[in-house]
């Protein structure tokens, strides 16, 4: 990566432009398949679940204990014959008055109760071995529903539990089994074509460490990349590594457009004449985004080759980490018809200070610490991926302002981008 002669330089797309501009290039996919309710997690609904019943579909015992008639307690019974025993998945009779359900936590709660009073607030007075009843005295006088689960309290019959557009995880899928749903309809997967650029780059394993020729590195960008996508619910096309030269970058570009929805490529987008992916992307297509004020994460690059999208990524790991999880990870779920794709960033303390302003908006990688602050990341150089790795999430510093100790600061964690 080398710099051009010096050309006046343009101010670089602030990040919340670049954002938008890339989420308006989005159409978002109409396909949609059903999966299993157990293989959902991570896709995004293409038509909203409305409930068939409600939740609970009965009322029922939220505790361990005895069904009883709160008025016979309130007009000074306090002695109660236990006529049944009711528990989970079995059904009562009605409670006449001056008698109790045993009842055990999830049962329906017998007709003629009104009352659960949990075990621990009787005494048992006989064993209750037959033929003899069991008896119960209750300590103190229960108030009419107490512990008990009305019916629909948690969904209401042909309420929408999960609008079109949401992001399934475990809780969504749970919910889902809860109104009887084995299948659910999503989006298809995005197809992405992953490609690496980089003479210097060697795959792990390929190679031994202490055989490594003078100059080469492994590829650790596809690593992650590859993960981040399958993550966001991509189906992707590995494609390896494309060698820093024109006619290969086209070629692969070509083969990458040819039956995918996205081309994300990482390294070789910057200025240098070994950086072949911007001119190759503008004899293919168009390029519509380059360069933005960010930092880490500058040469970012978005655009078309044919009806494909294409990406571009800096070579530099963090770089191509952070742009992934800034502009990519959203750019995917709107993709998939999420609307809510914002990243949100919380109030946190800086127990560090970051005298140095940058012109572009930085994300410093930092760690929570045991006194609700955040540590800094000693090397923030846009290399070092160990800073990802020690880091539990980044700091939004605006551009041209100093972070002071103390100060209050926006966070994000990675579990934010991640998930
Ligand atoms: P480039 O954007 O191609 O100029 O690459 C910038 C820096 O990132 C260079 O030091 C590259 O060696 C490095 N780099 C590019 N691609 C990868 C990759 N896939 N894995 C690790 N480092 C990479
Ligand atoms: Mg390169």
């Amino acid at each position: 990566m080398t710099s051009a002669p010096s050309a006046p330089r343009k101010p670089l797309m602030p990040l919340d432009d670049a954002l938008a501009q890339l989420l308006a290039a989005v159409a978002p996919l109409s396909a949609q398949e059903a999966v299993s309710t157990f293989d959902a997690d991570g896709r995004v609904l293409a038509v909203a679940v409305v409930s068939g019943l409600q939740v609970p579909g009965f009322d029922n015992s939220a505790m361990d204990g005895y069904a009883v008639r709160a008025e016979d307690l309130l007009n000074g019974l306090h002695e109660l014959h236990v006529t049944q025993r009711i528990a989970a998945g079995s059904t009562g009779q009605r409670v006449e008055p001056g008698t109790a359900a045993r009842i055990f936590t999830g049962a329906p709660v017998p007709p003629g109760a009104d009352a659960v009073v949990m075990q621990e607030d009787c005494e048992l007075l006989s064993d209750g071995s037959d033929p003899a009843p069991a008896r119960i005295r209750v300590k103190g006088v229960p108030l009419p529903g107490q512990h008990i689960r009305h019916a629909g309290e948690d969904v209401q019959q042909g309420q929408c539990v999960l609008p079109a557009g949401t992001r399934l995880g475990p809780a969504e899928l749970g919910l889902a089994a809860s109104i009887g749903m084995a299948q659910l309809p999503v989006v298809r997967k995005p197809r992405v074509a992953l490609l690496s650029t980089g003479d210097e780059l060697v795959m792990p394993g390929a190679v031994a460490p202490q055989d490594m020729p003078p100059g080469a590195i492994y590829n650790s960008n596809r690593f992650f990349l590859l993960n981040l996508l399958r993550r966001m619910g991509c189906e992707v096309a590995d494609l390896g590594i494309v060698p820093d030269d024109r006619a290969a970058t086209i070629g692969a570009l070509q083969r990458a457009a040819a039956d995918n929805d996205v081309i994300l490529t990482s390294g070789g987008v910057s200025v240098g004449e070994e950086d072949h992916i911007k001119p190759a992307v503008q004899s293919l297509g168009t390029l519509d985004l380059w360069q933005i004020g960010i930092k880490p994460g500058k040469p970012f690059a978005h655009g078309r080759i044919g009806a494909a999208h294409f990406i571009g990524l800096p070579g530099n790991p963090v770089s191509s980490y952070v742009t992934f999880l800034l502009l990519v990870r959203p750019f995917l779920l709107r993709l998939q018809g999420v609307q809510d794709v914002a990243m949100k960033s919380i109030a946190a303390r800086a127990d560090f200070d970051w005298p140095k302003a940058d012109k572009r908006r930085e994300f410093l990688r930092v760690r929570r610490n045991a006194n609700g602050g955040l540590d800094l990341f000693g090397n923030q150089s846009s290399g070092v991926l160990t800073s990802a790795v020690w880091g539990d999430g980044v700091v939004d510093v605006p551009p041209g302002q100093p972070v002071l100790y103390g100060q209050t600061v926006r966070y994000i964690p990675f579990s934010e981008l991640l998930a």
